[in-house]
């Protein structure tokens, strides 16, 4: 199996051809499928076509653009022109986007070929891709265990070699969090970074797309084809990182903090923390200078993100109405319309969290819950500032287990939120983190490490991630 950039290269060369790669990734599609679903929608002839147009190109001697002929998957909350973008809820049953996400325009005029959608958590609420409406998605390294979530099925793809790269979104840890379980490379970029225009919402001000793959520089490649300004995205950031690719793996002087909240604290597995430890010692072998560091307020995170992600939800999930789009279910009056197609579209998870976040916005406890989770917000800006006056990177575990069984929290929503401890931080700071997998736990399941960077301090994150990856991660 090549990587994405070596795919890349032997197409624009001429030395392969886009199609055959495209039928390749197809073929192993076709075998494990039926036993992974990665996908809600395969779009074999689509790729076909697509790789073809790439062919073309080479034939004509023009540049087909750095990922020529790469297969890449999207995760199901991407709009994707004429082909269904479910969101893995009923709501959307039958909805068809009228415009592509500029990331699969800017994925696609790169050279790349769309092979599929992706199965996630319902409107990518979730850590386990079990509150898919589609059903789960299979770790492919272990089908009695979850691929983590939301962005199960497009960590899946990737683990599974049923694309070289794929795309999810990224809230609370939806990218981080499923690439650690499926033992491959998530990044979550700078909030504004990359477009969300065309990623059905959940969290607006926390929502980030970012790329999966197997190895550092093929996410670095994805990030540079989909990172930029774009007019259709007001949060969208003029200065965006470029040229990540091959961006050197030195870290000698580089300082790295080991977050004591996020390593040391009850909960975390020991193996988990061991493999972290090591891979600071591997950055100390390499000339780096770490140290562990408290940032305080990290571990309020996770209460303040579960107030403000469902209250920014219940906003964003009010346009399903059964006016707009997808499922109708008929009712006496437009009232009972809404209602009825309401109740049957969204599924449990998704009802809790519109629930919750009405609660925390309504009139009487808009100051206890909302506001004051805003509050934590800001200090959590403010101690990662001061943290990062002494430290470039920060390192943690990218969650506190490897991959769980399936069922093993599905009774109870707590323990599942558990799981985001330490992802969530960055998404309320909007600033870049990275899993990259390091060693394999007792069960054979992949450990992931986690580097996190101040804003736009992708290249710096990125070079800690080769280092780590180069230290390979064994015990
Ligand atoms: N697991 C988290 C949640 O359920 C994060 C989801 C995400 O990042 N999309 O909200």
């Amino acid at each position: 199996m090549r990587s994405a950039v070596e795919i890349a290269a032997a197409v624009r060369s001429g030395e392969r051809t886009a199609r055959s790669v495209a039928e390749e990734h197809l073929a192993t599609i076709a075998s494990r499928e039926g036993e992974i679903h990665a996908f809600n929608h395969v779009t074999a002839d689509a790729a076909l076509a697509q790789a073809d147009a790439v062919d073309a190109k080479v034939a004509r001697g023009e540049d087909p653009g750095p990922l020529a002929g790469v297969p890449v998957a999207l995760k199901d909350n991407l709009c994707t022109r004429g082909v269904p973008t479910t969101c893995s809820s009923r709501i959307l049953d039958g909805w068809l986007p009228p415009y592509n996400a500029t990331v699969v325009e800017r994925v696609t005029a790169a050279g790349g070929v769309a092979v599929g959608k992706t199965n996630l958590d319902e409107f990518a609420m979730g850590s386990s891709t079990e509150n898919s409406a589609f059903g789960p998605t299979l770790n492919p390294l272990d089908l009695s265990r979850v691929p983590g979530g939301s962005s199960g099925g497009s960590a899946a793809a990737v683990a599974a070699r049923f694309a070289p790269l794929s795309l999810g979104s990224d809230t609370g840890g939806s990218i981080r969090q499923p690439a650690s379980f499926c033992g491959v490379v998530g990044v979550k970029p700078t909030y504004g970074v990359v477009s969300r225009y065309g990623l059905i919402a959940f969290a607006s001000s926390l929502d980030q797309i970012g790329p999966f793959a197997a190895t550092v520089n093929d996410a670095a490649l994805l990030l540079d084809v989909i990172s930029g300004h774009d007019r259709m995205d007001s949060t969208s950031i003029a200065a965006s990182p470029t040229a990540l690719l091959n961006d050197g793996t030195d870290v000698a002087g580089l300082r790295v903090g080991l977050v004591t909240e996020l390593t040391d604290v009850e909960g975390i597995d020991p193996e988990v923390r061991a493999a972290v430890e090591r891979a600071a010692s591997a950055l100390e072998a390499q000339g780096a200078i770490v140290e562990r560091i408290s940032v305080p307020s990290c571990i309020y995170g996770l209460s303040a993100y579960y107030l403000i992600a469902p209250a920014e939800a219940s906003s964003n999930l009010a346009r399903y109405d059964g006016v707009r789009y997808g499922l109708r279910v008929d009712g006496d009056d437009v009232y009972e319309m809404n209602s009825a197609t309401r109740d049957a579209g969204f599924g449990a998870e998704v009802k809790r969290r519109i629930m919750l976040g009405t609660y925390a916005l309504s009139a009487g406890f808009y100051d206890a819950y909302y506001a004051q989770a805003q509050r934590v917000r800001t200090l959590i800006i403010r101690d990662f500032a001061a943290a990062y006056e002494r430290f470039d990177v920060l390192l943690s575990p990218t969650t506190p287990t490897t991959a769980f069984k399936f069922g093993a929290k599905t009774e109870d929503p707590f323990s599942m939120y558990l799981s985001d401890i330490c992802t969530i931080a960055s998404n309320l700071a909007g600033h870049p983190a990275m899993s990259i997998p390091f060693g394999l736990g007792s069960d054979a399941m992949p450990i992931g490490v986690q580097v996190l960077a101040p804003a736009l301090g992708e290249s710096v994150m990125f070079r800690v991630a080769r280092a780590i990856e180069a230290a390979g991660g064994v015990a």
